[in-house]
């Protein structure tokens, strides 16, 4: 996933949006702007339509934040600890540090969203029943379009395909009925890309007879749609592979360090060309002190290779850079990822005990795949 813009807390969750959210915002608003507001309550100006748009879009927001604050509030009290969400403007993505273990939690976490949607167009129905039609013609289309919504949110998230609720649920009830949690989600993440493809294809469909706006909506949630199933599937398959695994376990522990004192030609020669490896722990009078890289070596020319020293070029150990052994192997590859690094020195009370290369985590995710079945 990637990151976002960190707005506020709540509860004790981070909310953060991602940075699709603006494009799809201004779409949204203006799609009601020019479209569903001159449409459903005709007669008022341009501009009273705009602010309509956005005034909606924003509390549309605020319905998706408590829709996903309930799964959220679910799982915390559940046990299963949630300290980000991620808002999309149709929905958003915790993340959950830990897999529901039990098929009920699951199905609790899943289905409290939608019942928050529910519980929201019950509400906007009574206020827009209490509101004057004639006299507020304004907060009346608003609170008719909450109530429209809102029922959109909780049909479309109960659709069973994963990652959607729907799906969640569906996946519940099957690993309940099965014990089989690898099968049970396979079958509702492709239900979700199956369902994906359908609405790219039928909103291409639109757009060729001339529905335009509709059309695009379709494939633009589709596209989405299509990317969550398929990425919150490998993500989910990563996480159980690599679920309760220590950097200690996997790490190798015969280690070629580096001399700090040494030339870069020889480090070159000597380490490079000898080992292959694109890193190396940089070691000073037996204390760990850095890593150094191809990257680092390419920075200086190379007629400056004799005179220039390892220590002087290395990148220093930060706290970001370095594991410890008892750190879990997924937190070690969600850093690598996002720092772009392939090899961590592994330290122990200053002490270099072994390194971690994502090509270590991969062989034992490619060994308990196989052992699982989950291929
Ligand atoms: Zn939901």
């Amino acid at each position: 996933m990637a990151g976002g813009i960190k707005l506020f807390r709540i509860l004790g969750i981070q909310i953060s949006l991602d940075y699709t959210w603006f494009i799809v915002f201004v779409l949204f608003a203006w799609s009601l702007a020019y479209g569903y507001f001159p449409f459903h309550s005709p007669g008022l100006g341009a501009g009273m339509y705009l602010l309509m748009g956005t005034i909606s879009s924003l509390l549309l927001f605020v319905c998706v934040l408590i829709h996903e604050l309930s799964h959220s509030y679910t799982a915390n009290r559940l046990g299963l600890s949630i300290q980000e969400i991620t808002l999309f403007i149709f929905g958003g993505v915790a993340n959950l540090t830990k897999e529901p273990d039990d098929a009920i939690v699951e199905l609790k976490i899943a289905l409290a969203g939608p019942l928050a949607s529910g519980a929201l167009a019950i509400g906007f129905w009574l206020i827009r029943a209490l509101i004057d039609a004639e006299l507020y013609p304004v907060p009346y289309a608003i609170a008719g379009f909450l109530v429209t919504i809102n029922i959109v949110l909780l049909v479309f998230n109960m659709i069973p395909g994963f990652p959607l609720d729907g799906g969640r649920v569906l996946r519940a009830i099957w690993w309940y009925s099965t014990g089989d949690i690898n099968r049970a989600t396979r079958v509702a993440s492709q239900i979700g890309k199956g369902f994906a493809i359908f609405l790219i294809v039928t909103g291409f469909l639109q757009i060729l007879v001339g529905n335009f706006t509709g059309g695009l909506w379709s494939v633009l949630i589709g596209v989405f749609l299509q990317q969550a199933a398929e990425g919150s599937y490998r993500q989910l398959i990563i996480k159980r592979t690599l679920e309760g695994i220590r950097v200690r376990d996997v790490m190798t522990k015969n280690v070629v360090t580096i001399d700090g004192s040494l030339s870069l030609s020889r480090a070159v020669e000597d380490y490079f060309f000898n080992y292959h490896f694109v890193s190396f722990p940089v070691v000073d009078n037996g204390r760990v002190v850095g890593m150094l890289s191809l990257n680092n070596v390419r920075s200086i020319e190379r007629d400056r290779w004799q005179s220039t020293l390892v220590r002087d070029v290395m990148e220093g150990l930060t706290t970001e850079n370095v594991l410890s052994p008892e750190d879990t192997v997924i937190d070690a590859l969600t850093r690598m990822s996002s720092m772009g690094v392939g090899r961590f020195p592994v330290v122990e009370g200053g002490r270099l005990v072994g390194i971690l290369s994502r090509r270590d985590i991969m062989k034992v995710m490619e060994f308990r795949t196989e052992l699982q079945g989950w291929a």
